[in-house]
């Protein structure tokens, strides 16, 4: 595979970008970290260093949560109309829609993924996002209610924002992800610190200075880049912090919830999933197959509602597992920025020896690698698009979230709903499903008794700002999208007078 040199591929305003001395936005001020480290960033697709950011610790949290309280508190944020608030973040959607380009290059070197996927699903899926938002913020009313208590009593509600927010996400979409969480806690009034995945900062920063372009005052977007060990954990656990917005690993969000109990701050919790396919014998196969592969190799399956186990009946297997992996075989790998790439590379080494770690596993365990299974050359970390057949319920591979191109096809040849929901079910994680077949009553009545956040019928991966995004059991608490996400960034205050 011939790696291009990056610069050539990219516009000049991402180039420049690119090329700059990246800081903290704190307030209204750009600073390095204190201490004065900085993490490396790394171009999966060639595994070199193109820039570095500050690497912040607990003294830089201290600053930008100090900027966020000063701002929700006594700033001109708290006392703008909530219509002017829906103005600015609309504008804001605007800005990004402006510079769509570079933040699609941007996200596209920094992530390693295709950049035609930045292109049609991160910036588009973020303007989408602030533009609902922004109609929301003057929508965001209390309600009277008639009390039981006798006596005149005038009860009513007024829904406040929860005030300072830390929103902490991942390295698979880091623009979209960092959008989709600030939308809301925006729109109901809140301030942000907001701090990338050190894999992958580049677009926060970026964002941090189209929010100041924008007009957004100083403290409501903060920007603060470090490792998550010590800048994620001095959020989660920052006592001045009243909400945190976790996105990441189950892992990851154990330890966040134990930090929050320090203040008992709220916590939403976007987590990992296991996420099943299932092809009935009556499905429509050419949507099924493409559908079903496009649901674990796009992004090269970095993406946490993944479709990585796939259920599939016997009469059809062979068929479905032969047209997944004729896709897989046929999937043009490369850079993300160079042109006809249709999967990037995994997001880092570690990624690498990940997923290359559950590949060594599933051998031992006896799977049959249909096709891929290998790493691709030794510069950048480039992964073939696999599929596995021949496991078994026990093996890690099968129960555990690969986060890469790798996908368990698995027979069911029992007609028997509730035994084919329990396969799906068998897993702690409860994100996201696909239910493929032409019977419609079989199709909604699996969507009953599937344990997920979102269950889709005849298509995978769905996302929407309208429509509420997020897990059950160990995939994560609370819903990202929809009214639902702007709830959980306002408290509801209950006022009662006796007349
Ligand atoms: P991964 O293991 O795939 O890198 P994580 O869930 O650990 O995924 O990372 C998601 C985000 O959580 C990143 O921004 C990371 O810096 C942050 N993070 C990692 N560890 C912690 C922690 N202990 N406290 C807070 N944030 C953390």
């Amino acid at each position: 595979m011939l790696i291009p040199d990056p610069k050539t591929l990219m516009s000049e305003a991402a180039f420049r970008f690119v090329n700059e001395s990246h800081k903290l936005l704190i307030g209204d001020r750009w600073l390095d970290a204190q201490s004065g480290a900085t993490v490396d960033v790394i171009d999966p697709g060639t595994g070199r260093v193109i820039a570095k950011v500050p690497a912040a610790d607990s003294a830089d949290v201290d600053l930008a949560v100090a900027a966020a309280r000063e701002a929700f508190d006594n700033g001109p944020w708290s006392r703008m109309t909530a219509s002017a608030r829906g103005k600015l973040i609309w504008q804001f959607a605007d800005l990004i829609e402006a510079n769509a380009r570079s933040l699609a290059e941007v996200e596209s070197l920094d992530t390693g993924r295709a950049l035609y996927e930045c292109q049609i699903v991160d910036v588009p899926g973020s303007v989408e996002m602030l533009r609902y938002m922004a109609g929301w913020a003057s929508k965001i009313n209390g309600e009277t209610m008639n009390v039981a208590m006798p006596c005149d009593f005038h009860t009513y509600t007024v829904r406040e924002a929860v005030g300072v927010v830390a929103i902490i996400v991942p390295w698979n979409y880091p623009l979209e992800l960092a959008v989709w969480r600030m939308a809301p806690a925006l729109a109901a009034g809140c301030t942000i610190i907001l701090k990338p995945a050190e894999q992958t900062p580049l677009n926060a920063i970026r964002l941090g200075q189209l929010a100041q372009e924008c007009g957004f005052p100083p403290g409501v977007i903060n920007v603060v880049t470090g490792y998550g060990e010590t800048a994620g954990a001095a959020l989660s656990a920052h006592m001045d912090v009243d909400a945190i917005s976790f996105t990441g690993s189950t892992e990851t969000g154990r330890l966040i919830v134990k930090a929050a109990a320090g203040n008992m701050k709220r916590v939403f919790l976007e987590l990992g999933g296991k996420s099943p396919a299932i092809v009935f014998a009556d499905a429509d196969l050419t949507a099924a197959i493409p559908g079903v592969a496009g649901s674990i190799f796009f992004s090269a399956g970095q993406v946490c509602t993944a479709g990585s186990r796939l259920l599939v009946h016997a009469s059809i297997f062979d068929r479905v597992v032969a047209g997944v992996a004729e896709i897989a075989a046929t999937m043009t790998l490369g850079h993300g920025l160079a042109a006809g790439t249709q999967l990037g590379p995994l997001v880092s080494s570690d990624q690498m020896d990940r997923v290359s770690g559950y590949l060594d596993a599933g051998r031992r365990d006896g799977v049959t690698i249909v096709t891929g299974g290998h790493r691709v050359g030794t510069e950048g970390y480039y992964m073939q698009p696999t599929v596995i057949t021949n496991t078994s319920a026990q093996m890690s591979i099968y129960r555990e979230e690969v986060f890469g191109p790798v996908l368990c096809a698995v027979p069911f040849d029992d007609d028997d709903m509730d035994r084919v929901a329990a396969m799906a079910n068998d897993t702690v994680y409860g994100l996201h499903a696909s239910i493929w077949t032409q019977n419609l009553r079989l199709a909604h009545m699996m969507a009953r008794k599937v344990k997920a956040g979102n269950v889709c019928i005849n298509t995978h991966n769905f996302f929407d700002p309208a429509f509420p995004m997020g897990g059950y059991k160990q995939s994560g608490w609370g819903r990202a999208s929809g009214f639902q996400a702007i709830e959980h960034y306002t408290e509801v205050k209950g006022v009662v007078a006796k007349l």
